[in-house]
């Protein structure tokens, strides 16, 4: 799930919104607005469309605290955080490496729940403390709010800890069985599982409520269910891959004859005369002998097709400097994650600052597939 609107910066990640988020907020306000007309039909309209407003507004921001009290353990275990996404499904923390040990694992879980909880549990008390708890509520307002949000944190943190990937409660499961049988990719492979069939239980759930009358609320289990899905597989595909490429370094697999490029060469020559007929991506630019740059089609087609005389090779290509690199014994699982991370498709491979190869995705896909069909 990727940002599409920007919110700001708190600890120097970055808080988005993903569009379908709106989708979710709207349904919120109008179900939050249904339930306090409800509980409180003495309230006028205005009342309950403002605190409808404002309680949606205080669950995203608990989702948020939520998905930041995981990104500051990662963070404090070394695990780089780059952003949180609020979308149509709640909140997610993108954490950009795969823990290293069972204990962040199991505390970069747990954390999630245990904020909901404290959450839930001080919105609870200082309702109580108004004359309000989720069985007998008051007309108050400010009361009728605190419980709806102490009883949704509760609910989330519980609905967190069923124990299966990507859920908190299978991060958490994963780290005890990675720290009782040291096996972190078996540990991973039955947490996925377990995720699968949770998922599937949901879907099977959410159409049935649907079948019975229980209308979008029934399909939006089953939406949850698919998402859930998807990421367990997706899980345990990443781990099988990792299986299958551990231990191999990206000097074994790059690619130490690359195309080259002078940096002198305008666009439409290089375009007409190399990009279109060597079937190369990815060249280096080089200056008097010097790899200096990188180029792709992706930079070419920045510049406007009428400007390819009167822009150089230089002028569009991504400087060495700016790139991420790797090192010739930089494992082939940790370059697949940098390219996923700067989302690009191939990383040079430099050594005491020179360039000796590159690495592409496209070669490590046919590595994978090689030792698939070989089943080694
Ligand atoms: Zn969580």
């Amino acid at each position: 799930v990727k940002a599409q609107i920007k919110l700001g910066q708190i600890f120097d990640i970055e808080i988005g919104l993903h569009y379908s988020w709106f989708v979710i907020a709207l349904l919120m306000t109008l179900s939050l607005a249904s339930h306090f007309s409800e509980i409180n039909p003495i309230w006028g309209t205005q009342t309950v469309w403002l605190i409808s407003i404002v309680t949606a507004l205080l669950f995203f921001f608990s989702i948020v605290v939520h998905e930041l009290s995981h990104a500051a353990v990662a963070k404090s275990r070394g695990l780089p955080v780059k952003s949180i996404t609020l979308f149509a499904l709640g909140g997610v923390a993108q954490i950009e490496k795969e823990p290293e040990d069972a204990r962040t694992e199991f505390w970069v879980g747990l954390i999630g729940p245990i904020t909901s909880i404290v959450i839930g549990s001080v919105c609870l008390g200082l309702a109580w403390l108004l004359g309000s708890t989720p069985l007998s509520p008051t007309s108050s307002p400010l009361a009728a709010m605190l419980t709806w949000l102490g009883v949704i944190n509760i609910a989330l943190a519980v609905f967190n800890l069923l124990p299966g990937y990507p859920l908190d409660g299978g991060r958490v499961l994963r780290g005890i069985i990675w720290w009782v049988t040291r096996d972190g990719v078996k540990a991973t492979q039955i947490v996925s599982t377990i995720g699968q069939l949770l998922a599937i239980a949901f879907i099977v759930i959410g159409v049935v409520r649907f079948f019975k009358g229980a209308g979008i609320g029934g399909l939006w289990i089953a939406f949850i269910g698919w998402f859930l899905l998807s990421a367990a597989s997706a899980s345990q595909t990443r781990t099988t891959i990792e299986g299958r490429l551990k231990g191999i370094t990206v000097s074994e697999v790059m690619t130490r004859e690359f195309p080259i490029i002078d940096s002198r060469v305008n666009l439409k020559t290089f375009v007409e005369e190399t990009l279109l007929h060597t079937g190369h991506r990815c060249f280096i630019v080089e200056e008097q002998g010097q790899a200096v740059g990188l180029v792709t089609p992706h930079e070419v087609k920045e510049v406007a097709k009428e400007k390819w005389l009167y822009k150089t090779v230089d002028d569009v290509m991504r400087p060495l400097h700016q790139l991420q690199i790797v090192a010739p014994e930089t494992s082939l699982i940790e370059a697949l994650e940098k390219m996923g991370r700067e989302d690009v498709n191939q990383l040079p491979v430099l050594r005491d600052g020179h360039l000796i190869g590159v690495i592409t995705r496209g070669h490590i896909l046919q590595l994978l597939q090689t030792r698939l069909e070989l089943q080694s």
